[in-house]
């Protein structure tokens, strides 16, 4: 183990081990196996690639994510570690010239695709050579039911057969105790010992707020709190992404749209600048995101609701990796509601399939709804214990008013049942608020008992009350009659006043409130951190890597704080590695040199 702490220290340029990286890099250096289980920026990546530079032989990395590879190599050798990949990109020189490395033991870890991996020739020249041990990443897409299915990855179990004595890691972001089963059965992990780490990510601030005003909420999130920051946006549609980003481009942010539609080279074009460049924005579909590694995306947005929690969780997970404060920001409403209900209902698929996902959907929007700690909720949901406030989401950091709004609520269903279970929301507020309409007029509806009987609430409020009901499954939207509300089952309880219920108060956040969190700590100077950042960018763009593969945000804020004068103290910087101590020190003690003098 002294090892692995001087490799951490030295070639990483890190103090010491998070919990439980050292106990998993023990095992792995006895020669044993390990399942491991990390949330995202857990830092799983050192727990194989440690024990590999420690082992004797090289270490085989599979990973489904070829664009990845390059970037994983790119940082290793940064840091001084002799890295490779071979993948598809590869032309047949170089592909034998990695080959020949690998052979001749002068590589401490190398990047293969799983589909690579099986080959016979692949599986023949790893025969040949010295290996340290194999890590599975994204474990997970061994499983037939999960999103990332790979069927390369069930044949990963040659790895037991042919190499019975090389110990094999294998590690996921994402598992619940089924997928943790059957990847342990499918790979013959059988005798590894399961590291669970928990899934809280606590750097990251939930926020999910009422939609009444999308562009000018999101308008404000952003300049409030993300003005140069790299992000990412969800949208439900296609179009909806393409206008977000024209219309944020005319804000002067740089956006990008990401789609399943747009052409594949100009996916990759936008893809490369937000990982490459500063303070990039991509709005995509749910086709972006697995697989992007760029650990200061500082926050993640939806403009519509997401259609289950593990969506949620996978999605705004890709925000603040680094460790650093991040956000994951949702606007939602009354419409999403209807939408994603309609989407549901209008899907093919068996009768159980339909209700599995009605499920999946309520415990989304019950997540919108309740009024108290949406991480203790958000974690509740994957069987984790926590505490009852977290201080890092919305509702702890502003506690919502409820009311009693069983009365309100018997209102609504009221109406709903007296004018036939066909009508939208809209009209039936009208109803309840007693307002004259040509349409109130054409269905005779002003001669209803119900007409008039709610001018206690504003129209927002009726909204909130009907959005409130159909969250819960009281009222739902009836397809066949034009999108009418109709009632369900279980309101009667409800509406004969056998069961009371209480509402979220809805707010409209009038002035953006000023968040207590700047971007930067307060002990950092704005020109100092500003100039630490373009000299980052001039190394980045001359090596053709991104920023963060020279030094992540975390490590130019330490920079910045401490503010270095010799070699010796930068290389005391959390991220200064020897080999990054000696090719950047100087340029950046430089930087910090003259921007003290400029001061002066
Ligand atoms: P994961 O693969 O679990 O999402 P990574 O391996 O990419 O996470 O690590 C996330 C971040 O945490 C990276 O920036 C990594 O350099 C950093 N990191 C990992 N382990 C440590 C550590 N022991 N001390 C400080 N930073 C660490
Ligand atoms: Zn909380």
């Amino acid at each position: 183990m002294t090892d692995a702490i001087d490799i951490l220290q030295n070639t990483f340029g890190y103090e010491q081990f998070r919990s439980p990286q050292d106990d998993v890099i023990a095992t792995l250096l006895d020669g044993g196996d390990a399942l491991v289980l990390m949330p995202t920026g857990g830092g799983k990546s050192l727990c194989y690639q440690i024990p590999a530079i420690a082992r004797n032989g090289c270490g085989i990395v599979i990973s489904p994510l070829i664009a990845l590879m390059q970037d994983q190599v790119d940082s290793l050798r940064e840091s001084g570690v002799r890295a490779s990949f071979l993948n598809s990109t590869l032309d047949r020189q170089e592909e034998a010239q990695v080959e020949k490395s690998l052979r001749e033991g002068q590589l401490d870890l190398l990047y293969i695709a799983p589909e690579r991996l099986i080959q016979p020739r692949t599986l023949s020249l790893l025969k040949q050579s010295n290996i340290s041990l194999f890590a599975i990443d994204e474990a997970h897409c061994v499983s037939q039911w999960g999103h990332d299915f790979r069927a390369d990855y069930l044949k990963l179990n040659v790895l037991h057969d042919e190499f019975p004595h090389v110990p094999r890691i294998a590690l996921t972001a994402t598992a619940d105790k089924r997928t943790r089963e059957e990847i342990i059965s499918r790979l013959e992990l059988t005798q590894a010992t399961q590291y669970l780490a928990g899934f809280d990510r606590p750097n990251i601030r939930y926020t999910i707020t009422l939609k009444h005003n999308p562009r000018n909420q999101l308008l404000r999130f952003l300049r409030n709190e993300h003005s140069n920051d790299a992000g990412i946006i969800y949208c439900l549609s296609r179009k909806k992404t393409e206008e977000t980003a024209a219309w944020l481009g005319e804000q002067g942010f740089e956006a990008l749209p990401y789609h399943a539609g747009l052409t594949s080279e100009i996916r990759s074009e936008h893809q490369a600048r937000f990982l490459r460049d500063d303070g990039v924005i991509i709005v995509a579909t749910i086709a972006f995101g697995m697989g992007i590694d760029k650990p200061d995306v500082r926050f993640v947005a939806h403009m519509d609701l997401p259609k289950t929690i593990e969506s949620y969780y996978q999605e705004t997970g890709r925000a603040g990796r680094d460790g650093l404060p991040a956000d994951a920001w949702m606007i939602y409403g009354l419409q999403d509601v209807i939408k994603l209900r309609q989407m549901l209902n209008g899907a093919g698929g068996s009768e159980e399939h339909k209700r599995l996902e009605q499920h999946r959907l309520n415990a989304m929007l019950g997540l919108c709804e309740i009024t108290s700690c949406r991480r203790h909720a958000l974690l509740m949901h994957f069987d984790e214990q926590s505490a009852e406030h977290c201080g890092n989401c919305d509702t702890c950091l502003t506690p919502v008013d409820s009311w009693d709004g069983t009365q309100a609520a018997q209102k609504a269903l009221s109406v709903v049942f007296r004018t036939g279970q066909r009508f939208g929301v809209n009209h039936l507020i009208d109803v309840l608020r007693g307002t004259e309409t040509d349409k109130i007029f054409q269905f005779n509806h002003h001669h209803l008992p119900v007409h008039g009987i709610g001018t206690e609430l504003d129209k927002n409020q009726w909204r909130s009350v009907f959005r409130q009901l159909m969250a819960r499954g009281y009222i739902s939207v009836d397809l066949d009659r034009f999108g009418g509300i109709r009632l369900e089952e279980n309101c009667r309880p409800l509406l004969r006043g056998e069961e009371t219920i209480e509402l979220r108060r809805d707010v409209k956040q009038k002035v953006a409130k000023k968040q207590t969190r700047t971007p930067l700590p307060e002990d950092i100077d704005v020109g100092i951190w500003e100039a630490l950042r373009e000299c980052r960018r001039g190394l980045a763009q001359a090596q053709g890597v991104p920023p963060y593969i020279i030094f992540h945000d975390s490590t130019l804020q330490a920079m910045a704080g401490l503010m270095p004068k010799t070699l010796d103290e930068f290389g005391l910087l959390s991220g200064v590695g020897e080999r990054k101590r000696e090719k950047y020190g100087p340029v950046f003690l430089e930087v910090i040199l003259n921007a003290k003098v400029n001061h002066i």
